[in-house]
């Protein structure tokens, strides 16, 4: 689908300009102007707090979602926010997604039976068994991918890594032990932030070499487009 056979690289070309302009309108959250740093960290924070929860909100609204539900228990929330509430400003958006992705990254460590599993909504009602490790934990690094993407957008590049690594690990260490009572949740939750780090690091460098030159990259793109050329 990505690559007609025979149309040659111009239809190559499109479709990388397509993909790369997605990518840049999704993690080139405007920072808000006139907010202050210390604003911009609160809010940072509060949206990883808050949405650490979001997830089980499902439990409120068990009439029409399974516990589980693979409608809350995903990104989608947090990627509600980034489209519905972009005028917000970057720093709540990546807060909200790292919230999310530790709430999945902990619901990881439960063996999927029953409610433990993530469920599609009616009329399916049925539950994807042990697909939902797979749903959980990939979600969770696309969750902190995207969240340290956009907190570039907030903070600069300087403070960004620092900023992101302090909100997931003591949102990490506050889930795991106060809402899961269990080491094993906070250290799953740090191994799949890490995990998110090296696609992210590619993607980053990615964008920025399609930033700066994008003539140059859409017709080398067949050389670098599979290969890890960014290492942090
Ligand atoms: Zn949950």
């Amino acid at each position: 689908m990505e690559e007609p056979v025979g149309s040659g690289s111009e239809a190559q070309k499109v479709e990388t300009a397509r993909w790369l302009s997605a990518a840049r309108w999704l993690t080139s959250v405007p920072i808000v102007a006139g907010r202050s740093l210390v604003g911009r960290v609160a809010l940072f924070f509060a949206g990883a707090y808050l949405f650490l929860w979001v997830p089980d909100i499902d439990l409120v609204l068990i009439g029409l979602l399974h516990h589980r539900s693979i409608i809350t228990h995903s990104i989608l929330p947090g990627l509600l926010l980034l489209f519905f509430g972009r005028k917000l400003g970057a720093a709540p958006v990546s807060g909200a997604l790292i919230g999310t992705s530790v709430h999945l990254s902990a619901d990881l460590l439960s063996p999927m039976v029953g409610y433990a599993q993530i469920w599609l909504p009616a009329p399916y009602n049925s539950a994807l068994g042990d697909l939902s490790y797979l749903w959980l934990a990939g979600n969770a690094v696309i969750g902190f991918g995207l969240a340290s993407l956009i907190t570039r957008s907030a903070f600069g590049h300087k403070i960004s890594l620092p900023l992101i690594l302090v909100v997931s690990a003591s949102t990490g260490l506050v889930y795991g032990v106060v809402n899961e009572e269990a080491v094993s949740a906070v250290l799953i939750t740090w191994l799949i932030l890490l995990m998110s780090l090296f696609p992210e690091a590619n993607l980053r460098g990615r964008l920025s070499r399609a930033v700066s030159s994008p003539a140059t990259h859409a017709s080398s793109r067949d050389a670098t487009v599979d290969k890890s050329t960014e290492a942090d």
